[in-house]
Formats: structure tokens, sequence, C-alpha cells
């Protein structure tokens, strides 16, 4: 008799969301077909930091080593007010931090991360991977689902994941709400090689400047050998896309009164790109049948946390434990997923506002925010990070909501 685990999952999507979850289902022996709509898999270039909660999913994925061997382990997380330049508040990253989450903060180029998630899923004889094939529509039956791609080309599953990100196609399969909603922020990336930097921010910290409406990012990558550049500011012109090449105009209009360092840094670099900040209000209920979504496909947020992809592992890992549990009844394992995901992924979304609004404060909010930040301790800064970096009593409900 075949067991329920060799009928395949249909992933759409193959983002760090899809991925992971084709090898958290993998590693429960639940057998996945990865569709993507891109012409081959892959990241952009650019870093994406991964608290210890990722760690915690990584180990229960095995992907420890090869993504540890990637990473930069920053030293402190160091805040500067982007007007003065003066440093407001330094977390350490060390011990005390390590002991406390029992896993480490680590910094990764995106490409790296895809890439060892990449190889995994093609060396799992359970994880089957199709590139350029756009899914628009999909059928559900009493046996099961078939996802049909624009090529004509259609797949037959047990059950669907859509990890199509933030203009998910399945969401609207699913949920049917609409577009997301644009922040008003405005996002430029860019990655200069180290030579690029200033000696003194050659350094080994995540650090950021915060200012009225802007904040600023630079943290390394790759043994130092690059430097991950982020700049943020509020702008109502905008225009919907995720991945398009910016007019730095505006960015550094936006930036004029900031200090010395940041301009000097901004001026470094050529080629910047833009996204267009995004994010939904949080939902208690994103399955219908057979059929649920993970990631930014479920739980779109602001970037302010830096928990995204974070969050997409925390799903993928729990899903496969769901799966298992109710013994491939998949409408059931989704419900219980999301149950136990949402006032988690829902608290994230919310607090990744409320950083946002904190990152770019001006006028008296900014004094108190840096009167607050400055007067804490280390080891209080750490204690305050309890409700996402630790332990989860089921991955989803935090103990302390
Ligand atoms: C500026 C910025 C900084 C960030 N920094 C961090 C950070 O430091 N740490 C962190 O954890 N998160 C961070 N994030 C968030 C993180 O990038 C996202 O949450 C994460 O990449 C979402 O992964 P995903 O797999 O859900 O979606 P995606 O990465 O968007 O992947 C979706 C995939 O689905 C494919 N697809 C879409 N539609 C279809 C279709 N119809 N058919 C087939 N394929 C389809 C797409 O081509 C894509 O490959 C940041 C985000 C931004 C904007």
């Amino acid at each position: 008799m075949t067991s329920w685990k060799s009928e395949q999952v249909l992933i759409v999507g193959g983002g760090i969301g899809g991925l992971t979850a084709a090898l958290a289902l993998a590693r429960r022996g639940i057998a996945s077909q990865i569709i993507e709509q891109a012409a081959a898999f892959k990241e952009i270039g650019a870093g994406i930091q991964l608290g210890p909660n990722v760690f915690r999913m990584l180990e229960r994925l095995g992907l420890i080593a090869p993504i540890s061997a990637l990473a930069v382990f920053p030293e402190n997380l160091i805040m500067f007010d982007s007007i003065t330049g003066e440093e407001v508040s330094r977390i350490p990253l060390g011990d005390p931090f390590r002991k406390k989450f029992h896993h480490p903060y680590a910094l990764i180029h995106r490409a790296d991360l895809h890439n060892v998630l990449l190889e995994q899923c093609r060396n799992s004889n359970l994880i089957k991977l199709d590139a350029a094939q756009n899914i628009v529509d999909i059928d559900e039956s009493d046996s099961g689902i078939m996802a049909k791609a624009v090529s004509g080309k259609a797949y037959r599953g047990a059950a669907l994941i859509g990890a199509d990100g933030l203009w998910s196609t399945i969401r609207e399969f699913v949920v049917g709400d609409g577009k997301p909603k644009p922040a008003g922020h405005i996002t430029y990336r860019a990655v200069l090689p180290a030579s690029e930097i200033p000696e003194q921010y050659r350094w080994w910290n995540m650090g950021f400047w915060a200012g009225e409406k802007v904040h600023f990012v630079l943290y390394p990558l790759r043994t130092g050998e690059l430097y991950n550049l982020v700049a943020v500011f509020h702008s109502n012109s905008y225009e919907e896309g995720w991945d398009s090449y910016g007019d730095p105009a505006e960015l550094h209009e936006r930036f004029a009164p900031t200090c010395a360092p940041v301009r000097a840094l901004l001026a470094k670099i050529e080629s910047w790109r833009m996204w267009v900040v995004c994010d939904r209000p949080p939902i208690k209920n994103w399955s219908r049948g057979r059929i649920t979504l993970l990631g930014d496909a479920a739980h779109p947020m602001l970037q302010y946390l830096a928990q995204g992809a974070g969050m997409a592992v925390e799903d993928a890992v729990c899903l496969a434990d769901k799966a298992v549990e109710m013994d491939g009844e998949y409408a059931n394992a989704f419900r219980a997923y999301q149950q136990a995901r949402y006032l988690r992924t829902g608290r994230v979304q919310i607090m990744a506002r409320v950083y946002g609004e904190f990152y770019h404060a001006g006028g008296v909010a900014k004094e108190l925010r840096n009167m607050m930040l400055g007067s804490r301790k280390p080891e209080d800064a750490i204690a305050a990070m309890e409700w996402l970096y630790g332990e989860q009593t089921e991955l989803g409900a935090t103990k302390a909501i």
C-alpha cells in the first residue's frame, strides 16, 4: 500500500519560503513539487538578517552547518542618531545573547541562503523543481488539487501551498482581499565591496542610523568581503513594484539632513535597486480546504524587524509537523497550522509597523526613543527580545501574548 506521503504536495513559489517548505516536508518523508514562475531559481543580490528563532528551525532541518559556513555573526546591533551621528544604543550579540536564545544572530547574502536551500532540494529524491511555470489557475476536488500554468502545463497534487510572495496569485483564490497596501516607504538596497567602505565602518556589526522619516542600515556579508547597504525613506510618489532600478535623486534629497558619514556612504553607490514597501493587516484564515498559504503570501510584513523570511521558515516547519500529526488529512492539517501560526505572525506584522514608526520618529518621539533606548542595559535589551527570538511553545503561540 502506498503511503499518503508519496502523493506530492504542490508548492507554488521557489523563494526562501517555498524551498524551505519542500525541505521541511521532505524531512518528514513527504514528496513535493515546487513550481516557480521565474526562468531560473534565484534570489536578489542583497543581505538578509537571521535571528536565533530562524536558527532554531534550521537546526530542525539539519541546515545549521551549511548556512553558518556562509554567514557573518555580528558582534553588536548598534543604533545611531542619523542627524547627530551619535551612538544611541548597542546590544552585544556575544555569549549572553547566544546563551539566552541558544542560537546566534547572523547576516547572510540572500543568494547564498537560497543556494543552500536549492541544493538541498535538488539532492532530495522527494522534491521536484520546475522553473518558468507561472501558475494562474487552481482547481480543488475531493481527490486533490490541479494547478495550471500559463504554458498549459498542469500539475496534480494531494494539496497545494501558495508560497508565491507578496503579490500572491494563490491568495486571490483563498482569501481574495485584493492587493497589499503600500506603506508610503521606499527602500533602496545595494551591495558594495569592502574596499568602497571607509575603514571605520568596515566593522563586524549590524549598524543602523535612525532619523526622521528615514533610516540607513550597514552590515558585512561574506566574511566581510561585501557590505550590504539599505536606505529607507517616506515618500508618497510610489509605484507598485518589487525589484526595479530607482532614481536616487529623491533618495539623496531625503537624506540631505543626515550626518556626514551616512551621506558619504550613500554617495559611494552608483547602482541602487528600489522596493516599494508593502504589507497587509493580519488575518487568521489563510487556508481553504487542501490549499494554504505560507510566508509573504500569508502574512506580508514591513521589514523593520527583519523577520519576513524568518516567519516563512517557521511556517514551513510548523506546516510539515501538522501534516504528519494529521496523518495527511491536509484540510485539517492546514487549519491546525494556521491556528498555531496566526497570532505569532500577526504580532510580528503589527510590531514591524510599530518599529517602523520608532525608527523614523522625529521631534519629541525621537527624543523619547533615544532616551529610552540609550538608558537601557544590554541585558534588559536582550530580555525584551524574548517574545521574538525565544523558544515558542508550539512555534505559533508565544508564551508572552
Ligand atoms: C528591504 C527588505 C529587507 C528585508 N530584510 C529581511 C531580513 O533581514 N530578514 C528576514 O527574515 N526578512 C527580510 N525581508 C523579508 C523577506 O525578504 C521576505 O519576507 C521573504 O523573502 C519572503 O519569502 P517568500 O518565499 O514568502 O516569498 P518570495 O521570496 O517573494 O518568493 C515568492 C516566489 O514565488 C514566485 N511566484 C510568484 N507568483 C508565482 C506564480 N503565480 N507561479 C509560480 N511562481 C510564482 C516568485 O517568482 C518568487 O520566486 C526583507 C524584505 C525587504 C523588502
